[in-house]
C-alpha cells in the first residue's frame, strides 16, 4: 500500500473510533468480549433489527448462560428459547456448533479465523466479527451497513454482491481493519451504516464523522449508491390454515422430514389456491389422508401475510371442527403453546386470534352492561 493511501486509511480509522466512542448504542453483547456472548448476538442479528433482538438475546442467555450449557440441550429446547426470533436454521447451526466447540477444541471457542469459519452456521461476516471484537484481531467484517458506508465513501459503483466489487469492498474493509482496536473499528462501520448512513431515506451525512472524506457526497452520488441488485418479484403461493379449537384448546400439528422447519409445531396447513371451495377443500383432504380425521372447513377469519427467503405467502386462516383421535395431532393450551417451539406465523395467528376473541368478550360484556342498565319499560 502506497505512503498516501495508509494515510488516508488511518485518518478514516481515527475519525471513526473518535465517533465510536461518543456515539455507539449501549447494546447488551456491546458489554462483554466472551466469544459465546457476541456469536449469539451476530447470529440473532442476521435478518433481525437491533431492537427486536434485545429481548430475545437476553432471554437466551438467562436460559443457556454458558457455550456448554447450549451444547449440553436438547435440540426443542434450543428451538423452544428461539421462537419468535424466527428462521430457525440459525437456531440448529449454534446449537450443532456449541456441540462441535464442546467435542473438538475441549470447549474453549477458537481463537483462530480459520477455525471460526470452520464452525457451522458461521460465515466470513460472523467469523470477522468475532475475531475482531473478542479477540482483538485484524480481521474485516462486510454487511449491507458496511457495504453502504464503504461504496458512498469511496463512491464505488457496480454491484457490490459480486466480483469484483465484493472483492474490492473486503480489501477495504481489511485495510481498515489493521491497526488498533479491530473490534471497535468494526463495530464503529456497521454503527455508522446502521444510525447515519442511512438507507431508502436521506443520509444523516451532517452528524458523519466522514462527511469531509466521502467521495459519494462530494460527487453528488449518494442516493445512487450502493447499486445493488433489483429484487426479483417474490413467488406466489396461498395455503389454507386450520383454527380447530376444543374446550379451549388449539389443534397443532408437529413438523417432521421438512428440514427447513423440522421439529417446531404449527397449525395444520396445505397448499391451495385463492379459491376458498379448493382451500377447504385441501384441508378436509390433509386431515383425511395424514390422520384419518373428519375435518369441516367454515369461515374464514383473515389472511396473514408472510414474506419468507423470495416467497410471498398467503395464510388464509379458517375456523375448522375436527372429529376422531389421531397421534399425529395435539391439542393445546395457548400457555402451553407459548412453550413450544412453534413456527413464526403460527405464534402471530394465535396472538390475532387471541386478541380477537379477546375484543369479542369486551364487546360482549359492554354490551350486556349497557343492556342490564337500560330503563326497564313497563
Ligand atoms: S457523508 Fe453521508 S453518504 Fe457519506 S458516508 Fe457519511 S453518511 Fe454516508
Amino acid at each position: 500500500m502506497a505512503r498516501t493511501e495508509r494515510e488516508t486509511y488511518r485518518n478514516l480509522r481515527r475519525k471513526l473510533l473518535a465517533w465510536y466512542s461518543t456515539e455507539k448504542r449501549e447494546l447488551p453483547w456491546r458489554r462483554s468480549k466472551d466469544p459465546y456472548r457476541v456469536w449469539v448476538s451476530e447470529i440473532m442479528l442476521q435478518q433481525t433489527r437491533v431492537e427486536a433482538v434485545i429481548p430475545y438475546y437476553e432471554r437466551f442467555l438467562r436460559r443457556f448462560p454458558s457455550l456448554q450449557a447450549l451444547a449440553q440441550a436438547q435440540e426443542q429446547q434450543v428451538l423452544t428459547a428461539w421462537t419468535g426470533l424466527g428462521y430457525y436454521r440459525r437456531a440448529r447451526m449454534l446449537h450443532r456448533a456449541a456441540q462441535e466447540v464442546v467435542a473438538e477444541h475441549a470447549g474453549q471457542f477458537p481463537s483462530d479465523p480459520e477455525e471460526i469459519l470452520g464452525l457451522p452456521g458461521i460465515g466470513r461476516y460472523t467469523a470477522g466479527a468475532i475475531s475482531s471484537i473478542c479477540f482483538d484481531l485484524p480481521e474485516p467484517v462486510l454487511d449491507g451497513n458496511v457495504i453502504r458506508v464503504l461504496t458512498r465513501l469511496f463512491a464505488l459503483e457496480g454491484d457490490p454482491t459480486k466480483a469484483p466489487l465484493s472483492n474490492d469492498l473486503w480489501d477495504r474493509a481489511r485495510s481498515l481493519a489493521e491497526g488498533k482496536a479491530p473490534g471497535d473499528l468494526n463495530q464503529a462501520l456497521m454503527e455508522l451504516g446502521a444510525t447515519v448512513c442511512l438507507p431508502n431515506t436521506e443520509p444523516r451525512c451532517l452528524f458523519c464523522p466522514l462527511q469531509a472524506d466521502c467521495r459519494a457526497r462530494a460527487e453528488g452520488k449518494i442516493h445512487r449508491l450502493p447499486e445493488l441488485p433489483a429484487r426479483r418479484a417474490p413467488k406466489v403461493e396461498h395455503w389454507a390454515v386450520a383454527v380447530a379449537t376444543r374446550r379451549g384448546r388449539y389443534l397443532l400439528r408437529q413438523r417432521h422430514g421438512e428440514t427447513l422447519l423440522n421439529g417446531l409445531f404449527e397449525f395444520p396447513s396445505a397448499e391451495a389456491s385463492k379459491e376458498p371451495s379448493q382451500q377447504k377443500q385441501s384441508l378436509v383432504q390433509m386431515f383425511r389422508d395424514q390422520w384419518k380425521l373428519g375435518c369441516r372447513v367454515g369461515e374464514e377469519r383473515f389472511v396473514h401475510r408472510q414474506d419468507i427467503s423470495g416467497r410471498r405467502v398467503f395464510l388464509h386462516v379458517l375456523s375448522a371442527e375436527v372429529t376422531g383421535r389421531s397421534q399425529g395431532v395435539r391439542w393445546w393450551f395457548p400457555s402451553q403453546v407459548e412453550q413450544r417451539a412453534v413456527t413464526t406465523a403460527t405464534r402471530k395467528i394465535l396472538t390475532r386470534l387471541l386478541q380477537e376473541s379477546s375484543s369479542t368478550s369486551k364487546q360482549a360484556s359492554t354490551a350486556a352492561t349497557k343492556s342490564s342498565n337500560r330503563p326497564v319499560k313497563r
